[in-house]
């Protein structure tokens, strides 16, 4: 008997974590993430305005939610984001962020006194141009800045680096070198197969080829390997006597699907069951429709259709960019 407190799939995953994508909007342009002139902005109408936004997430909280991740394109820049953060911590669930840090700044103190601790930020490179390059603005500076300002104000910092071969795969251990010196955790994301991000099989990093150079750089009697927190996505490790930590999230090559617990929600309200599984259900018509009742059944079917691994894709090998059928990782939130 499913208890009708939590979300369960088909393969008796409970799912207690919601990303909240606030944005398709971003004041950088990742190569990874979305085309140079950007993706087609649409009316802000068909997006969640702050208010809906709070009832379908307290309907996820209702139904066992325990974490809500706020992420975007850049969720600092949505209009209103206070009343979003102060409305979402109301809801007594950890609230968490992922965001680029060129605004970080200005919000440190509203993400403080509304209980958030964990802020993920993007960092591709640590060579000023090369980044400017990767995003196609000038933020590097602002951004390092800020990043330390987040470390001094006590908050749990993870650097997520998008790795792509002959881009950035020659920073692993200048990167690991930062998190032997500062309380932050990197963590080297595999490069995934997006809508409009020119993606190939080739270009990504394996865990193996990025653990290869570690173990030949420190030397495997160096490196500690950390116990995985449950749910948790990332292969931990640290390099002894480090104040941070390192990790691996290698979501094609090493999967952790059988643990996963994420449901996403668009910003345009719609429930994502996986990264990347295309099919979304539609929560925002039925909040408009003022079918409030609707939300949870449609929470809960969309989740017991979630298939075992990869959103239903047997074989990235195999996979062109040009077959793949999703959305721009703008549009997810990752
Ligand atoms: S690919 Fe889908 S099922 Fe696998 S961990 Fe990611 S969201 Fe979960």
């Amino acid at each position: 008997m499913i208890p009708d407190n939590q979300i369960i799939d088909g393969f008796s995953r409970v799912h207690d974590y919601l990303r909240i994508s606030l944005t398709e909007r971003c004041n950088l342009r990742c190569t990874y993430c979305m085309p140079e002139e950007g993706i087609q902005l649409r009316d802000r109408k068909e997006f969640m305005s702050g208010e809906e936004l709070i009832v379908i997430a307290k309907k996820f909280v209702e139904l066992g939610v325990k974490k809500i991740r706020l992420t975007g394109g850049e969720p600092l820049i949505k209009k209103n984001i206070d009343q979003i953060i102060q409305g979402l911590s109301n809801l007594g669930v950890e609230l968490a962020i992922t965001t680029n840090a060129v605004l970080l700044d200005r919000y440190i103190d509203l993400l403080w006194d509304n209980g958030v601790r964990n802020v993920n930020i993007s960092l591709d490179s640590l060579k000023a141009d090369r980044f400017n390059s990767i995003s196609r603005r000038n933020y590097f500076d602002r951004i390092k800045k800020n990043i330390g300002l987040a470390i001094q104000h006590g908050f749990n910092i993870k650097i997520n680096v998008v790795l792509m071969r002959g881009v950035n795969d020659d920073e692993i251990i200048d990167f690991i070198e930062w998190s032997r010196i500062e309380p932050i955790q990197v963590r080297f994301i595999e490069f995934m197969p997006f809508d409009e991000n020119n993606w190939d099989w080739n270009s990504k990093v394996s865990q193996k080829e990025i653990m290869d150079q570690v173990y030949s750089n420190y030397g495997t009697e160096n490196i500690i390997r950390l116990e995985d927190e449950k749910n948790k996505i990332a292969r931990n490790y640290m390099v002894t006597e480090s104040r941070g930590s390192f990790g691996i999230i290698s979501s094609i090559t090493n999967p952790f699907c059988d643990t996963c617990n994420r449901i996403r929600l668009t910003a345009d309200g719609k429930i994502k069951n996986c990264l990347f599984s295309p099919n979304e259900t539609d929560l925002l018509a039925v909040v408009r429709s003022g079918k409030i009742e609707d939300l949870k059944p449609l929470i809960i079917d969309s989740v017991k259709k979630k298939k075992k691994y990869h959103g239903g894709i047997d074989s990235f090998e195999e996979l062109k960019s040009d077959d793949i059928v999703n959305r721009t990782m703008v549009s997810i939130g990752g």
